[in-house]
């Protein structure tokens, strides 16, 4: 575990796509991973099972949305979904499109690499954007 404040509950810099009361979704600037996002609950929670049930379907709702989201923009492979937390014991999931040639496939992101950066094409400057008309378009305006 971390010392010192929690750094969901305290961010320095996030890059917000979409939030509203509950939860917020970000951009996570990986560059082996671009279309990475994080979905933040807005609370220091540490369980899924901590949430009463609007809360937890409302949270999967937005998990859901930025899977669908990322889907629609980039064709991945394969969606990753990971909810760890023991760095940081603040709800949040992971949201991470995976491609065949990437870094670490067919291990998680966490795993050493397999390959060298560069098999994926460049950023795409547009993409953050997109997500984000995307996910206003699906879970309305904050
Ligand atoms: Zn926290």
């Amino acid at each position: 575990m971390t010392a010192g404040p929690c750094p969901l509950c305290h961010p320095t810099a996030e890059a917000v796509l979409w939030q509203d009361a509950l939860c917020r979704v970000i951009w996570v600037d990986d560059p082996d991973y671009p279309g990475f996002c994080r979905v933040i609950l807005n609370a220091h929670v540490k369980e899924m099972t901590d949430l009463n049930g609007g809360e937890r379907r409302r949270f999967m709702d937005v998990v859901f949305a930025v899977e669908q989201a990322v889907r629609d923009s980039l064709k991945p492979d394969k969606i990753n979904l990971a909810s760890l937390g023991n760095m940081v014991p603040h709800l949040h999931w992971h949201v991470i499109p995976r491609f065949a040639d990437d870094r670490h496939f067919p291990d998680a992101i966490w795993a050493p690499a397999r390959r060298d950066p560069g098999c994926r094409p460049g950023p795409d400057r547009g993409l953050p954007g997109r997500l984000a008309d995307c996910l206003q378009r699906t879970l309305g305006a904050a």
